[in-house]
């Protein structure tokens, strides 16, 4: 009989596991069942459709189950949450969420990428309307509407409260500030961007005050107003004196994520120390016949090798592809992740990979900082200081991690660095590194090479 694969969840890393799996063999029969209505979406998107930097949602949700059944003779059903595995028998029981009607579905590979979702803390009064999450297609659908029909509601949205300040409540406090909406962001720690060193996410504090949002730091979110169960407020505490009560029309909650490993620990599967589900570089979990892909799986720390979670869709769908190889009979393995990640807020670029100075220490290096704010190209054509912070290990010299800020160019430098730091480079390396050079995109002596001078 076909090789018979079924995959739960098919946004990045379950649509990936199961084309690649097509690709290595015409022959096996795939399905994949997906509890919402959106597939192979970009998540990544959806606050520029909040903003409405992104016309229209279905530029993020390009694909449907006709597309995956023509392209790749791919079963994909929505509305079919999998609700029960027996890894025993290899099987699955589906629930058609349309009919209520339970039926029962065999597999030879199992892959779990059934994701994360979002926390939401137990605050008096988030269930009101008008609190959202941002997760999927359907919460950004939401909050565009709640935002554009709020004047046939009788209440104008004008005053948006973020609660976290990661990454995702960054990207959408920018996009409301483009819809022109007043936004203050209450984020429990410190600063803005809490995983960066404070040395550089200081600079992400900044940028955000400069364009008008009150950014209320080691201030927490205590309780949520509302009007006939509609959102009027929010109450913070930890805040400036008597600025204990911020009004709000609408409230974004943006305080992490946590993976979806009900299934998985149904199926018995290993939960690994970081409360993911831990894999092997083949992405298979202790139970055999069962992996695990996406965010829902650890990675490995590249320079450790240790188990990391960074949920991200970079990694996603890599791993989703490694296990379709590797379920095929191909040769690919996850190398690992180094957590390279970006974000734009409003006039800057913030990115980091690797350690940071504070988790090199933490993890027990004796920690070399360099540290360079550089034109990232001549100013005579327009370059803009590039603050460009790397931590390498003392003893050896090598790189263990870096964060650059910087109007532009912040996407190469981390990416190169991230390369570098892959392929095992010490610092003195980045200085031979032969990189592209005209004025209009970088100096003779670009920030990275500075970087690899800097102990020479
Ligand atoms: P998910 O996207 O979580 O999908 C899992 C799917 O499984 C869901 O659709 C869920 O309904 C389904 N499912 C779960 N349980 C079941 C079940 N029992 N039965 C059936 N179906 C089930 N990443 C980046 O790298 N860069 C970015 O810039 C970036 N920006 C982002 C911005 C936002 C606003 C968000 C929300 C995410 C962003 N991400 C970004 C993260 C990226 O979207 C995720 O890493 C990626 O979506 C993970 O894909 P996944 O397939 O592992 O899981």
């Amino acid at each position: 009989a076909p090789l018979k694969i079924v995959v739960v969840g098919s946004v990045a890393a379950g649509t990936s596991a199961a084309a690649k799996a097509r690709r290595n063999t015409e022959t096996a029969q795939i399905t994949v069942y997906e509890r919402d209505h959106d597939i192979s979406y970009s998540g990544c998107g959806l606050p520029y459709f909040v903003g409405g930097e992104v016309k229209d949602i279905d530029e993020l949700t390009p694909r449907d189950p006709a597309w995956f059944k023509a392209r790749y003779d791919v079963d994909v059903h929505t509305g079919h949450e999998v609700v029960a595995v027996d890894a025993d028998a290899r099987t699955v029981t589906v629930r058609d969420l349309a009919t209520d009607r339970t039926f029962v579905d065999t597999y030879d590979e199992l892959v779990l990428a059934t994701g994360v979702h979002a926390v939401v803390p137990p605050i008096p009064g988030v269930d009101s309307t008008g609190v959202f999450s941002v997760r999927t297609p359907s919460d950004a659908r939401a909050i565009r509407a709640w935002i554009e029909d709020g004047e046939s509601r009788g209440r104008v949205v004008r005053h948006a409260v973020v609660v976290g300040a990661g990454y995702i409540g960054l990207e959408m406090t920018e996009q409301l500030v483009a819809r022109g909406l007043t936004v203050t962001v209450v984020e429990a720690l410190d600063h803005a961007m809490p995983r960066l060193d404070a040395d550089m996410s200081v600079r992400v504090d900044g940028e955000l005050r400069k364009h008008g949002v009150d950014l209320r730091l080691g201030a927490v979110v205590v309780g949520i107003a509302s009007d006939d169960g509609v959102v009027t407020g929010v109450a913070v505490e930890g805040g400036p004196p008597g600025a204990d009560h911020i009004d709000a029309e609408l409230v974004i909650v943006s305080v992490g994520v946590r993976p979806n490993t009900d299934l998985a620990e149904q199926a018995g599967v290993l939960i690994g120390p970081t409360g993911a589900v831990a894999v092997d570089r083949r992405q298979r979990t202790s139970v055999e016949h069962v992996w695990a892909v996406g965010d829902v799986a650890e990675s490995f720390h590249v320079i450790t090798g240790d188990p990391v979670w960074v949920p991200l869709g970079s990694t996603a769908n890599k791993m989703g592809r490694i296990a379709g190889d590797a379920m095929t009979g191909g040769p690919l393995e996850h190398r690992g992740i180094l957590g390279t990640s970006i974000v734009r807020v409003f006039d800057l670029g913030v990115a980091q990979t690797g350690f940071t100075e504070d988790q090199a220490r933490a993890a027990g290096y004796d920690v070399e900082v360099l540290h360079n704010i550089k034109p990232d190209r001549p100013e005579y054509l327009g370059g803009k200081p590039l603050v460009l912070k790397a931590v390498a290990d003392r003893a050896t010299g090598r790189l263990l991690g870096a964060q650059a800020i910087g109007a532009t160019g912040a996407d190469k430098r981390i990416d190169v660095l991230a390369t570098a730091i892959t392929f095992g480079a010490d610092v003195a390396d980045l200085f031979h590194l032969d990189l592209a050079y005209s004025p209009t995109y970088a100096t003779t002596k670009d920030p990275v090479h500075y970087t690899g001078m800097a102990l020479t």
